[in-house]
């Protein structure tokens, strides 16, 4: 354990049950707070309703509990949150850093989707809000995991949706809202959350938060290469297959599978991985095989 304040967090969105993806968030974020003596938080993401599973907040849950994943704070929910989200957006536009924007996707579609600047022929009675991302907007930064990166944000993304036309908060300034509000210092995540970091680290600067460590998991997809997803609505998984993709997740993070022999539950696996993790072994990517061992 080391000096320095760590407090990490697992943030799923409840659109289907915890699936192999984001089992090995849950458990390398998990694993990397305790390895550095600090807290672990749980943030329910619920800021879609239209793809939001019933039951699936209390689903994941409860396997969070079966696996012994407890968080160190109560859990939190964004659909409780809207007033601090509607505070930084009021902020923004008072500062001139976001603006209204009545375009449409097919109006952007010429530009490929990015918005450099407003070509709306009609006025929307409600437009979206978006953030001004000038020119030369260039964010690097060191992933722990990743290693460097740099993004140009103009060019690659432009200025992006901070509440959508439909009154929807957008997942970047919700996220970069509620890690600062909660006093995240690491943000660990799966690697498909990679290039929203450099728009989340402009909304920061934008909004004077600090920008927290980021480490980016290797992405476990299927037998296809594809991206496994909750939305694919896989079963909830029983005791034995809990237990089963809990070893999984610690082989995609590159530890040593012999280290969980003998364990006959999950929390004892989890004891085991606590007390025999090593984070210099996380690949930064995972090689097809693994990702379809069960
Ligand atoms: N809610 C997001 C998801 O489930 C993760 C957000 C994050 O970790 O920053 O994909």
């Amino acid at each position: 354990a080391n000096a320095l304040p760590y407090r990490g967090r697992f943030a799923p969105s409840p659109t289907g049950d915890l699936h192999p993806g984001s089992l090995l968030a849950a458990l390398g974020s998990w694993l990397l707070a305790r390895h550095a003596g600090g807290e672990w938080w749980v943030r329910i993401e619920d800021l879609d309703p239209p793809r939001e599973v019933a039951g699936a907040a209390e689903r994941q849950l409860a396997t969070l509990a079966a696996l012994g994943l407890r968080p160190d704070a109560p859990v939190v929910r964004q659909s409780d949150r809207h007033a601090l989200y509607a505070a930084a957006l009021e902020r923004l536009l008072d500062q001139g850093l976001a603006f209204a924007c009545h375009c449409t996707r097919s109006e952007l579609a010429a530009t490929h989707g990015i918005h450099r600047a407003c070509v709306a022929r009609t006025r929307r009675r409600q437009p979206a809000i978006r953030l001004r991302v000038p020119e030369g907007s260039v964010v690097s930064f060191e992933d722990l995991i990743q290693g460097p990166r740099q993004q140009d944000v103009a060019r690659e993304v432009g200025d992006f949706v901070l509440r959508r036309a439909d009154g929807l908060w957008a997942y970047q300034l919700a996220v970069v809202v509620d890690d600062a509000h909660q006093g995240i210092t690491d943000v660990v995540r799966g690697a498909d959350l990679l290039d929203s970091t450099g728009r989340q680290i402009l909304l920061q600067r934008a909004l004077g938060l600090p920008v927290p460590r980021h480490a980016h998991l290797p992405l476990v997809t299927d037998a296809d290469g594809r991206k496994l997803s909750k939305s694919e609505g896989s079963a909830p998984l029983g005791q034995d297959a809990l237990q089963a993709s809990l070893a999984q997740a610690w082989r995609a993070l590159g530890q040593d599978p012999g280290a969980l022999a003998g364990a006959s539950d999950p929390p004892a696996l989890l004891a085991l991985a606590a007390a025999r993790f090593d984070p210099a072994r996380i690949p930064a990517t995972l090689p097809p095989r693994v990702q379809t061992m069960r």
